[in-house]
């Protein structure tokens, strides 16, 4: 089954004022697009951009599993919210490596998430050394396993609105890409997972790709089958080189 494809950006720490003409460049191109789009982020920009692109889909980069409490520095899913945002990642490598996020954490979060009614994209990747020592996808099979919403969040969000992002941590930001055959073997992979998960629901979760996506690779990595669409990083700062990306995922 085609799933329509989902383009996100996730700008990590970058983004002051002054980049909201960028997001009102890539909101205003998207509207037109034949595919999702949205834009993850930082928590200081969420309700402004909202506010400057009514109607974008504008979201976070993380989320805290509980509804308020004494989290010095985090963000719950109702705060998102609130702030107007309707997306968040979980997951994502530098906060699993960095902030020490577990598999059983990013669950957690996710089910916070779409329990409380925001879309969840999932990250999960292999390092370079699981990749060379040839256990890319039973790690990365394993992995998602562990961080799969399953609580009463999945009962409600599952297949709607959460999508998988499979970034390989030596893709990112590296410009380094696997091969589409590489690419191809791992999302048929986690597809199977999603529906031993899931059951036929698990066919609709749309599996993203990400990890030095470009407009240059973009069309070839959109064509592989189970790629529903791209988590982008650094290309996504810019309307000039996320927008051909958008434009490339039909
Ligand atoms: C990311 O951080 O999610 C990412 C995919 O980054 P980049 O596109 O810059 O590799």
């Amino acid at each position: 089954m085609a799933l329509r494809k989902l383009v996100a950006g996730n700008w990590k720490m970058h983004g002051l004022a002054v980049d909201l003409g960028e997001v009102r460049a890539i909101a205003e191109a998207s509207r037109t697009a034949d595919c999702d789009v949205a834009l993850c982020l930082p928590a200081t920009l969420i309700e402004r951009a909202v506010r400057a692109v009514p109607g974008f889909a504008i979201g976070a980069q993380d989320v805290h599993q509980d509804d308020k409490g004494a989290h010095t520095g985090c963000v719950s899913a109702a705060m998102l919210l609130d702030a107007g945002a309707r997306l968040t990642i979980v997951g994502h490598s530098e906060r699993r490596e960095a902030q020490g996020e577990s598999d059983s954490d990013v669950r957690a979060k996710a089910d916070a998430a779409l329990l409380a009614g925001l879309q969840v994209i999932l990250c999960i990747g292999e390092s370079d050394a699981v990749r060379e020592a040839g256990q890319a996808v039973a790690t990365v099979s394993a992995q998602l396993d562990a961080s799969l919403p399953h609580g009463e969040g999945a009962a409600t969000g599952v297949p709607a609105r959460l999508a998988v992002a499979y970034e390989p941590i030596w893709a990112i930001g590296t410009g380094k890409v696997p091969s589409i055959a590489d690419i191809g073997e791992m999302h048929a992979a986690l597809r199977r997972r999603l529906q031993a998960a899931y059951g036929e629901a698990g066919d609709a979760v749309r599996i993203l790709y990400g990890g030095s996506v470009k407009a240059s690779n973009a069309a070839e990595i959109f064509a592989v089958p189970d790629v529903d669409g791209a988590l982008v990083g650094g290309a996504s700062l810019k309307a000039a080189d996320f927008l051909p990306i958008v434009a490339a995922a039909r």
